[in-house]
């Protein structure tokens, strides 16, 4: 669909870093697709990053690049990890950044997942 990618995908990002295990996480849960872990600095009393293990900076990239089996796979993980961490029934929240203008700190692409509390209104 000749979506393109906003910048070349590092690398050395730290995601990266962790994924290849240079850097510890505090894992929630892995298959072929995803890698989740704990945030190091959580927002709320249940904050989880979801990342898919191909090299991806954000869902545009993700969505224009990735096989039609990743994005499936990576759909579900982010459903199982809810579901692992017990916070499906009292709801939750889910957020990805994209770039500059979101604060997009780390540039290979990942969900937040917030829950274990009853969170406020969405802040734009
Ligand atoms: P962003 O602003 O959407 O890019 O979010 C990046 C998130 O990564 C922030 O919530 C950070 O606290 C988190 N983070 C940064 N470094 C690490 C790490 O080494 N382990 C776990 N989470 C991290």
């Amino acid at each position: 669909m000749g979506v393109e990618t906003l910048e070349p995908y590092d690398d050395n990002n730290i995601f990266a870093r962790i994924l290849r295990g240079e850097i510890p996480a505090r894992p929630v849960y892995e298959d072929d697709h995803a890698f989740a872990f704990h945030d190091i600095n959580p927002q709320a009393p249940t904050h989880v990053l979801v990342i898919p293990k191909g090299r991806y900076v954000s869902w545009a990239d993700f969505a224009a690049k990735a096989a039609d089996g990743e994005i499936a796979g990576f759909v579900r993980a982010v459903g199982a990890v809810a579901r692992e961490l017990g916070i499906e029934e009292a709801g939750y929240r889910l957020l990805a950044n994209a770039g500059p203008n979101s604060h997009q700190e780390v540039p290979h692409l990942h969900v937040h997942i917030f829950g274990g509390k009853k969170l406020g209104p969405m802040l734009v």
